[in-house]
């Protein structure tokens, strides 16, 4: 009889992750000096879990319908729209806050990803682009030090209902170019999947972990990115899920810099 031992064992422990990336800040605005793409890294097991916190979260805040809560980090920020603008503006930060420390309880596997591009580092490139070719590298190696014995996979998943254009032209790019890039991140099973955020709390997850990211590097505010700055992929005092592309300051001080020194 064949032994069924590295056959069983490979099948059995493949594990599926999905890591769900939104961006925050604007290409075109000149204001900000900043473009960045984030979000979560989450195993198949606990996509309904995070989906519940969030929802009990929502339910909280608008227990007649919970439905009508999208939680989107710069509308809370601002208090703009009906259900946001009851609130003052320190319990909407602290709604913000409360939507990331929602990732205190999950197990350590569901991991936070950012990249954060210093625009006028790289004039002549699509910062969205370098943000997202930075991110699936950093996400094919997660899975692949996580899959070291196993086989794991994983699937980007992208905010469809962006209010930039630059997260719909990568939809454009990988039509194109989706075989050549799929050669390179090997365990990445596909093309990125576009969804629409209100249908996804954990969408609506990343959207807050880019915005955290984006206020500690366009203006220096530390309060949300506080909250997730320990959830950052690393291993080895080595914070891999947070990059830092710029190219004017060499002795940068920030967590993702200072772990590379
Ligand atoms: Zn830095």
């Amino acid at each position: 009889m064949k032994p069924l031992g590295n056959c069983l064992r490979a099948s059995f422990f493949i594990l599926m992750y999905l890591l769900y990336l939104d961006d925050s800040g604007s290409v075109a605005n000149k204001n900000e000096t900043y473009l960045v793409l984030g979000g979560v890294c989450v195993p198949e097991t606990s996509t309904r879990w995070l989906s519940y916190e969030l929802e009990k979260l929502a339910h909280e805040i608008n227990p007649e319908n919970s439905a009508a809560v999208e939680f989107h980090a710069s509308e809370i920020f601002g208090g703009r729209g009906r259900i946001w603008s009851k609130f003052t503006k320190p319990e909407r930060i602290e709604i913000i806050r409360r939507v990331l420390l929602v990732l205190d309880n999950a197990y350590s596997n569901v991991v936070a990803f950012a990249c954060a591009v210093h625009k006028n580092s790289y004039p002549s490139d699509d910062p969205v682009m370098l943000a997202f070719e930075d991110l699936s590298s950093r996400f094919n190696m997660f899975l692949r030090n996580e899959a070291s014995d196993y086989n794991h996979k994983g699937l980007i998943v992208l905010d469809k209902s962006s209010y930039e254009t630059s997260l719909q032209n990568l939809s454009f790019q990988f039509r194109e170019q989706g075989d050549r890039w799929g050669s390179y991140q090997r365990n990445i099973i596909e093309t990125p999947l576009f969804i629409d955020s209100r249908a996804s709390r954990i969408i609506q997850l990343a959207d807050h972990i880019a915005y955290s990211v984006f206020r500690r590097y366009n203006a220096s505010d530390i309060n949300y990115f506080n909250c997730i700055e320990g959830r950052f992929d690393q291993r080895d005092g080595i914070i891999h899920g947070l990059a830092h592309k710029q190219l004017y300051k060499r002795d940068c001080t920030c967590p993702a810099c200072i772990s590379r020194h």
